[in-house]
């Protein structure tokens, strides 16, 4: 359907045009040019990551003090752009890396002679995933005004970053797109398998609330009579209409994404499932209650999974699906879970005693 975005009005095309590569690497130049004064500092990098911790691009900005006469000292800047940085630092290595981990701002003392410097490196967020650093090395820590001063100015930053990073962004809707999912699959069950190492050996496998995570397959209900009776255009404009309520329902750190046509995925945390489904019936009622142009209403179904390490993403997504073919073979507009289609017995639970690869 990427045809559909060409003929797409305004704000959304000229979005499109500005989001190239050199945006990206003007906006951090400018991130680097305004916080090194501001931290007296005279060299400031910017790191960025892919999912898999690969350093993908690397900005220094050197400034450097120059006698012009007898007083007049001149600062000149010299930006530098590396791509594909083959060599990292091992000491920026070693912070970025605590960094990542810790999923917030890290200091390594650096011995230099009887004083010592400080290196020190502030995560870039990116739909809550890090995807880069802000490194510099200066004479001592950050102060706590410093510090609320650097957070500040890094997030309004990641806001402009996030406009402008296409590759994870669906264009008609600007929602993360199937590709983000893929990347947000890796790092969740990553963590989640981390976690399963690290528990205290009580005997019991228990997660604390914020790794209980809800995988949502959403469909919009019949949409294609949308299509057939008012044209694609219309079909388009409620569609990104529908994305962001959804979004604007949705919890701040709740993940949605455009999965296909008029599909979503959503990555939702809960403690249990009764909140988990309060969470998409939340988003049910607001689609239903919304006024959208033309047509009278618009309604969507919903099919839920748990999360967990041993299921692979792909069972995860496969279970969802099922609870939404239930769903839109039930009447529609209806969300159903899984274990709970699994309990009334509407669905056998399939028991995999090896997982065969090939
Ligand atoms: P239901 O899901 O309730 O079973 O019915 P449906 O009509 O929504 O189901 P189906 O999945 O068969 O049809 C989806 C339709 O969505 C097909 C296609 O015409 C339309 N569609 C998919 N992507 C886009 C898009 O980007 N823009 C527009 N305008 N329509 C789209
Ligand atoms: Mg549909
Ligand atoms: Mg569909």
């Amino acid at each position: 359907m990427e045809h559909q975005t060409s003929r797409l009005p305004g704000l959304l095309g000229k979005l499109g045009q500005m989001t190239s590569i050199r945006d990206t690497e003007l906006l951090e130049q400018s991130l680097l040019r305004t916080l090194g004064p501001l931290l007296g500092v005279l060299d400031t990098s910017l790191y960025r990551v892919d999912e898999r911790y690969g350093f993908t691009r690397a900005t220094y900005c050197h400034r450097s003090k120059v006698l012009e006469g007898a007083a007049v000292e001149r600062v000149v800047e010299r930006i530098e752009q590396v791509l594909n940085p083959g060599h990292i630092d091992a000491d920026v290595l070693a912070v970025t890396d605590n960094v990542r981990l810790l999923a917030k701002p890290c200091t390594k003392r650096l011995a230099k002679g009887a004083a010592s410097e400080f290196l020190i490196a502030y995560p870039l967020f990116a739909a809550n995933e890090i995807v880069g650093f802000f490194v510099f090395l200066r004479d001592r820590e950050v102060s706590p005004s410093e510090d609320t001063m650097i957070r500040g100015v890094l997030e309004v930053f990641s806001n402009y970053y996030a406009l402008l990073d296409v590759s994870q962004r669906d264009r008609l809707t600007g929602l993360l797109n199937r590709q983000a999912l893929e990347s947000s699959f890796e790092r969740i069950w990553a963590a989640l398998e981390r976690h399963g190492i690290h528990l205290p050996d009580d005997g019991e496998r228990r997660t604390p609330p914020s790794n209980n995570y809800w995988l949502a397959v959403i469909d919009i209900d019949r949409f294609k009579s949308i299509n057939d009776t008012y044209g694609h255009m219309v079909g388009d404009e409620i569609l990104l209409l529908a994305s962001r309520l959804m979004e604007n329902t949705f919890r701040s750190n709740d993940l949605l994404y455009r999965y296909g046509g008029e599909e979503f995925v959503a990555i939702i945390t809960a403690e249990n499932d009764a909140i988990a489904h309060n969470v998409f019936e939340r988003v049910r009622l607001a689609v239903e209650a919304h006024s959208f142009p033309r047509v009278e209403t618009l309604t969507i179904s919903i099919g839920y999974a748990q999360v967990s390490a041993e299921v692979l993403p792909v069972e995860v997504l496969s279970r969802a699906d099922r609870c939404l073919y239930q769903a839109k073979q039930d009447g529609r507009n209806r969300i159903y879970e899984y274990g709970q289609l699994l309990r009334a017995g509407i669905f056998q639970e399939v028991v995999c005693a090896e997982p065969e690869f090939f």
